[in-house]
């Protein structure tokens, strides 16, 4: 029995105590994975599982925090489930986990990218490292490792770190953990100038959609959001780089020792903006002040959660 068919056989098995099982089905076209909410057998049936499927669906746990909800998740997913954990926003009890290993996600722009003429696509498979796309006028291949998504090559977990069911095997995951970000490396050899130019083209590009915090699965403040209140009204609504370069920072600042660098952000932003660049920049430095990972050890407590008189790396007035 294929690893999905085993997968399917065991969701069957688990649907009549869950409300939901969130996996992924194909989206309006092959090349196209999309959230699926099952709830029946037929359900099942639609289910993928592919390097297609890249979504973080832990994104749409803390919405459900009171329904019993099953739930397919890759390694670098995992890591929200525990941190959401940590943080309460999730109960345990409510929740079966469904691990899978990964062999890298997708980055379907960059696909879209190399594809001469894209046309209709017809039909994608993987094989041998390669997605091959086909459309009526021919098809492409391309090799998985030049399409993947930043976050593969950074996240080194490509198997679950917490799970109630695991499939397949760590042997067969794939590029997890091979290096660090190149968007990250290259920032890091800049000047503070040439960095501050950087960023104030980047976010001159910034259309203020507010995707990558929609996206977010650690993004919490839903109706409180400092991007939309008004009372106190902290960002206007003007689009001059200074008010979205502070709504990213803020967003950045909120996620410091809490982003599991999922990646959500950096994939649903429409502008290609490298904003998962800012997240690994601080999740670095908190680890180097913390020795803290977030999203890897559910009883731990994230370095900003809670509060010491003094910090065994922070010697911040000298004494
Ligand atoms: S900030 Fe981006 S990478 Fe970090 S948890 Fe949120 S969506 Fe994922
Ligand atoms: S998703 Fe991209 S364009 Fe939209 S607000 Fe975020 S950074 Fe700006």
């Amino acid at each position: 029995m294929s690893m999905l068919e085993e997968l399917k056989t065991k969701i069957k098995d688990e649907l009549p105590n869950l409300d939901w099982v969130i996996g992924w089905k194909q989206g309006f076209d092959p090349l196209q994975a999309t959230p699926h909410f099952m709830r029946t057998e037929q359900d099942v049936d639609q289910l993928i599982y592919n390097p297609l499927c890249a979504q973080n669906l832990a994104t749409f746990l803390p919405g459900m925090k009171d329904k019993k909800v099953g739930i397919l998740v890759k390694g670098c997913d995992s890591r929200t489930i525990v941190e959401l954990l940590q943080e309460n926003l999730i109960t345990r009890e409510n929740l079966v986990i469904f691990g899978l290993p990964c062999s890298g996600a997708v980055d379907v722009s960059k696909v879209r990218k190399e594809i001469d003429s894209p046309g209709r696509i017809t039909e994608v498979t993987f094989d041998g490292g390669h997605i091959r796309i086909s459309t009526k006028q021919g098809s492409s291949s391309l090799a998985l490792a030049d399409v993947l998504l930043p976050k593969c090559r950074t996240n080194p977990y490509a198997m679950p770190v917490i799970a109630d069911h695991v499939f397949g095997q760590e042997e067969k995951a794939g590029p997890c953990g091979q290096g660090e970000s190149p968007a990250l490396e290259a920032l890091e050899a800049m000047s503070l100038e040439q960095r501050f130019d950087y960023w104030q083209y980047h976010m001159d590009r910034c259309i203020r959609c507010y995707a990558c915090r929609n996206a977010c699965p650690m993004c919490v403040c839903r109706d409180h959001c400092i991007a939309d209140t008004r009372d106190p009204h902290w960002l206007s609504q003007e689009t001059d780089v200074q008010q979205k370069w502070m709504f990213q920072l803020i967003h950045v600042m909120h996620l410091a020792g809490r982003c599991t660098e999922c990646g959500e952000c950096e994939r649903a932003c429409p502008m290609d903006i490298p904003i998962l660049s800012l997240r690994q920049k601080l999740n670095r430095e908190i680890k180097d002040l913390f020795d803290y990972e977030a999203g890897v050890d559910p009883e731990a407590v994230p370095p900003l959660l809670t509060f010491k008189v003094e910090e065994a790396n922070i010697n911040e007035r000298g004494w």
